[in-house]
């Protein structure tokens, strides 16, 4: 499933404890540990916030503290999420304006350009999108936005949900000038939901200073107070926490570069086995374009079945749950999960579970499955063995 996504027993087992002291002692501590280690992985000297919250908290954390109400913001969707953001923007008040892209195709940057140059007012203060669309599996090139915002003199913030791409493609806020990046514990993260994230940069935090749609439980200015309970704005999410901890310290010892490594390998057997399946005309990719296919999950459609019976054999007689069809299409599909705790053994065994459900019923398909054991041998031929062993 394309999250909460497994979480490792080691991680499991760190969240096993009794309460612990609050106010000092060790987890003051690890909570330091924690913010210093999410600045390694967005890879940015700005500032970490945590929220005891899903991923739609840290959505309205970024909006409330940087911007005021009334003021306008430039949606670039390419699937569901950058909408469900924009619309949490609307609720506080903020002016939404929409660049679709529709499902399945990136954000078109010269389109954002023309609409920049535009807005000669400046009156677009700030720009959403999704680096990685978990409903759509679109993958946006985000430092082809920033070039798009640099050439037309656009002064906007540029806020990016990385909640299905952080620990599973590259992302650079601080190289690729990012102002506010939003992620959350339990898609590439390895974690169980409940905590969520804002990376935040000086201009950010610069137009922070006069946000009037701040609250008090997002604040950031409150949240960096000394106290320990100020990072949280009350109780920290004590066994969260120490889950973090053990999430972060896998993914640093495997190396960020690995991590990358690992997802893409794992994502083009994906796309091996997808192709192969498509070959009999049943199967397709919903993202056309190769390379806006992501690392994280991958959607397919079926044209003439209903993927509801393969998702049912799949989850009631092989133990395996796939990500349902998020889109409001009328042709259904689902999606192939392919981030965080997954090695080769889970994945051949999530794509040898459809292959047998296609073929208990009678949906036809290719030599799929084969076609992904092949791409993941030639892959392992060229790179360490490590790569696909988590
Ligand atoms: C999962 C997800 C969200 C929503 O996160 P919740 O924890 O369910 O609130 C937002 N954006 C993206 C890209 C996601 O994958």
């Amino acid at each position: 499933m394309p999250g909460p996504t497994n979480v490792p027993m080691e991680v499991l087992r760190a969240m096993n404890r009794p309460s612990t002291d609050v106010y000092a002692g060790e987890l003051v501590g690890v909570t330091d540990s924690c913010i210093d280690d999410l600045k390694r992985v967005f890879r940015t000297s700005g500032s970490v916030y945590l929220f005891a919250a899903n991923g739609h908290g840290a959505w309205e954390a970024a909006i409330s503290n940087v911007l005021s109400r009334g003021e306008k913001a430039l949606v670039l969707s390419s699937g569901i999420f950058a909408r469900g953001w924009g619309e949490m923007g609307r609720k506080l008040g903020v002016e939404i304006e929409i660049l679709d892209a529709g499902w399945g195709c990136a954000v078109d940057t010269r389109l954002v350009e023309e609409r920049l140059q535009a807005d000669r007012s400046g009156a677009i203060k700030a720009i959403l999108v999704v680096q990685v669309d978990t409903g759509s599996s679109v993958v946006n090139d985000i430092p082809a936005i920033r070039r798009a915002i640099d050439a037309a003199q656009h002064d906007a913030l540029l806020l990016v949900d990385t909640i299905a791409s952080l620990a599973t493609t590259p992302f650079e806020m601080d190289g690729w000038g990012v102002d506010v990046a939003v992620g959350a514990s339990q898609k590439g993260l390895m974690m169980s939901p409940g905590l969520s994230f804002n990376a935040v940069s000086d201009k950010a935090h610069a137009a922070h200073a006069t946000a009037n749609l701040v609250t008090g439980y997002w604040d950031w200015t409150f949240r960096r107070g000394a106290q320990h309970y100020m990072k949280y704005c009350g109780t920290p999410p004590v066994h969260l926490v120490y889950g973090l901890r053990k999430s972060l310290d896998i993914l640093l010892a495997e190396g960020l570069e690995a991590v990358f490594a690992r997802h893409a390998t794992l994502a083009n057997a994906v796309r091996q086995a997808v192709a192969g399946w498509a070959a009999a005309g049943v199967m397709d990719f919903n993202v056309q374009e190769p390379s806006q296919r992501s690392n994280s999950v991958t959607t397919v459609t079926l044209k003439g079945f209903d993927p509801q019976p393969l998702l049912e054999f799949a989850r009631a007689k092989c133990g395996i749950i796939l990500g349902l069809d998020l889109s409001d299409r009328a042709e259904r599909g689902f999606r192939i999960a392919h981030m965080g705790h997954v090695n080769a053994a889970m994945l051949l065994a999530t794509l040898g579970v459809i292959e047998t459900a296609m073929t208990f019923l009678d949906i036809p398909h290719g030599a799929g499955t084969r076609a992904a054991i092949l791409s993941l041998a030639s892959e392992l031929k060229t790179s360490e063995v490590q790569r696909c062993a988590r």
